[in-house]
């Protein structure tokens, strides 16, 4: 295919802080770099981004892409200006030891560096217990005076990693769950051409913590069918057995049959494999029993959507070093357009379960 990803947007998007439930950043950066390709722009209520793009059917195709990341909110800072933290989303204390953070402040971003107890002092029983959330503490290098002014209860922090480009075409970055998946949505507004379907664009808010604006996104729109942009765990790695490895880095767009959450519509499945197998698209199939994203809330929508899950794999999802492959990327853009822009061959009806006779 000849469009060309933009992928300076996809490193701009992940240097971004937005944790669940606060996603103005990269709300306002999509609202700036869309807004002129598209025929209207709005924020709902929960603070879900939709935008649209009219079609030449009278079908409506949507996709979202969620905007927030996993992170973490200060609760309490200490009598000496440590600050303790709870996380929002799913995170292992393990990955956030060590690490440095960004503390977004309403006068601006702070950085912090986040510790425990260090190993010349710890038992060995500090040493074989799994380390929590209440063991770590964020050191912004203040006392506690200074840090009680400059931060206030309720601000977040978000992981710090500049993105970088490495090893056989792969991206490491923090938040590129779903940065790459806001990114491919982003650059389908950008490439849509009077396309088949009118298209509803939605960058949602809160998926990392229940799929919170996909409820209220797809219920305020009439959808003929849906397909949602995420990144999924690629287990393809040391310690996982082949099986187990939900999907593989570099071997396509996943196209979901089942995740916990959803089990995707058997004619919506077998014309998105149809695409791909017609049009050099590489693709897996995701069966991720413990993993869910938007299609979960978007599918039981009304009385109903037939809705698919496109995933970019991704292994160390949840960390500062997620990483992706950029050819997955493309691949997942080059469905979703060729979708949107060509129209799905069949309608998906309900008769399209019963048996042809
Ligand atoms: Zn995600």
């Amino acid at each position: 295919m000849e469009i060309k990803l933009n992928f300076a947007v996809l490193k701009n998007l992940t240097e971004l802080p937005a944790i669940s439930g606060r996603e103005t950043a990269i709300r306002s950066y999509l609202k700036e770099i869309l807004s002129s390709y598209a025929d209207s722009v709005r924020t709902d209520v929960m603070g879900n981004l939709v935008v649209f793009k009219k079609g030449t059917s009278d079908k409506n195709l949507l996709f979202c892409a969620h905007m927030d990341e996993v992170g973490l909110m200060i609760h309490y800072i200490d009598e000496r200006g440590f600050l303790r933290f709870v996380t929002v989303g799913g995170i292992d204390p393990r990955t956030l030891l060590a690490q440095r953070v960004r503390v977004q402040t309403k006068s601006g971003a702070l950085l912090g560096v986040i510790g425990t107890k260090p190993a010349h002092i710890t038992t060995e029983a500090d040493r074989t217990k799994a380390l929590g959330v209440k063991e770590l503490f964020i050191d912004i290098g203040f006392g506690a005076e200074e840090a009680k002014k400059r931060v206030a209860v309720g601000d977040f922090a978000v992981l710090d990693r500049p993105y970088a480009e490495f090893g056989n075409g792969l991206i490491c970055a923090k938040a590129l769950d779903n940065r790459a998946g806001v990114f491919v949505l982003a650059e389908l507004v950008r490439a849509l051409k009077n396309p088949f379907y009118s298209v509803y664009a939605v960058f949602t808010v809160q998926e990392e913590v229940g799929l919170r604006g996909a409820i209220t996104a797809s219920f305020g729109i009439e959808a003929d069918l849906a397909l949602c942009l995420d990144t999924t765990g690629a287990a393809d790695i040391p310690g996982c057995a082949p099986q187990d490895s939900i999907c593989s880095l570099g071997k396509g767009v996943g196209i979901t049959a089942l995740d916990a959450r959803t089990i995707t519509h058997p004619v919506l499945f077998e014309l998105l494999k149809q695409v791909c197998d017609d049009n050099q698209i590489l693709r897996q199939i995701r069966i991720a029993p413990r993993g869910g994203n938007d299609a979960g809330a978007v599918h039981l929508s009304k009385t109903g959507i037939p809705t698919c899950g496109l995933s970019i794999p991704t292994r160390n999802i949840h960390s500062n070093v997620e990483v992706v492959s950029m050819d997955d990327i493309k691949n997942t853009f080059h469905l979703a357009y060729l979708v949107a822009q060509n129209g799905l061959k069949d309608d998906i009806q309900e008769e399209a379960y019963e048996p042809n006779v």
